[in-house]
């Protein structure tokens, strides 16, 4: 069998030098929950929502959402789910929708964009069965992650939806209280905006599948531009460190939860850029907490300093191997 597998280690797992590393899993249906948690998952590190709408004739109504945020959290009784709102567009079409037809789906109302847009209903009813769900769980613990998001307005927008439900909810008799409240950093214009952003959120998780292709204008899953838009080029390095370096010193935490965290021939660097928590499909989880406990966060340091400064991804690639 091959190389990469390793043990489950069921509990958290800390570097050689003491520093906890959180690695979670990457989920979309209920139905990976189980998985992940044999795996040794501390939590879920992005619940990819959009995929409860996929495949169906209508959207999810707001119980069946519920029922879904709750079993996700109560999987996870000592761990963190990181909840995604909808991300839909881009490579994500859904019929029922009625999505515009764009020339540039990946430019176009994606994420956030159409949440605060003609996706406004959707998105305080998936608000609703989150905080309805939080509320009635008493393990656990629940985030609120935005998708694509691109100005502070965003954040502050969606924000204040949020404190509106959470008002309407109490209204109803409901314990409903402010969870985790982070972003996703998938676009450059977040990555810039980091320390704006970072008085406003409880965390970062950086997409890079995302954050690649429109920090090198090469589109995900073109495989004649591959080369180009893939996650070891130092620009997109230096996205990522631009959003650490922003966060260090204050009570955000970042995360990562593009393919790229889920590499355990990265993890050193990725613990040398600053991250904390890292999460992937389910299956690479054994690895990924394998290799944490070998790192020493000082010669990752020391890693993360030269692939900053290296001018070529191949430069980046010999450093890490
Ligand atoms: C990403 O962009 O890196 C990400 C995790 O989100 P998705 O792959 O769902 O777009
Ligand atoms: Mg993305």
């Amino acid at each position: 069998s091959e190389s990469t597998e390793a043990d489950v280690r069921e509990e958290a797992v800390e570097t050689a030098d003491g520093r906890e590393i959180e690695v979670a899993a990457n989920i979309g249906t209920p139905a990976e929950l189980a998985p992940a948690a044999e795996r040794g998952a501390d939590g879920v590190g992005l619940f990819r929502t959009e995929f409860l709408f996929l495949d169906r004739d209508d959207a999810p109504d707001e119980e069946e959402q519920y029922e879904a945020y709750t079993e996700a959290i109560e999987t996870f009784p000592d761990g963190r789910v990181v909840v995604r709102t909808l991300d839909i567009g881009g490579d994500k079409p859904v019929p029922y929708l009625d999505l515009p037809d764009e020339e540039n789906p990946f430019l176009g109302e994606r994420g956030i964009r159409r949440s605060l847009g003609p996706d406004a209903g959707l998105f305080e009813t998936q608000l609703r069965a989150l905080l309805r769900a939080d509320a009635d769980t008493d393990v656990g613990s629940l985030a609120i992650m935005l998708p694509l998001v691109t100005t502070v307005e965003e954040v502050v927008a969606a924000e204040t939806v949020m404190d509106r439900v959470i008002g309407d909810l109490k209204r109803d008799g409901i314990d409903a209280e402010r969870p985790e409240f982070g972003v996703m950093i998938e676009t450059p214009a977040t990555a810039f905006m980091a320390d704006e952003l970072v008085r406003r959120v409880d965390f970062f998780s950086i997409g890079t599948n995302d954050l690649a292709q429109y920090v090198m204008a090469a589109e995900r899953g073109n495989d004649a531009v591959a080369d180009l838009g893939d996650f070891r080029q130092p620009a997109v390095l230096r996205a990522i460190d631009a959003t650490t370096s922003a966060a260090e010193g204050t009570d955000v935490w970042v995360g990562m939860c593009g393919e790229m965290a889920g590499d355990p021939e990265l993890t050193e660097l990725l613990v040398g850029l600053g991250l904390t928590e890292l999460s992937m499909s389910a299956v690479t989880v054994p690895a990924v907490k394998a290799r944490v406990t070998e790192i020493d966060t000082d010669a990752a340091s020391a890693l993360a300093e030269r692939a900053l400064n290296a001018a070529s991804k191949d430069e980046v690639i010999e450093l890490i191997t």
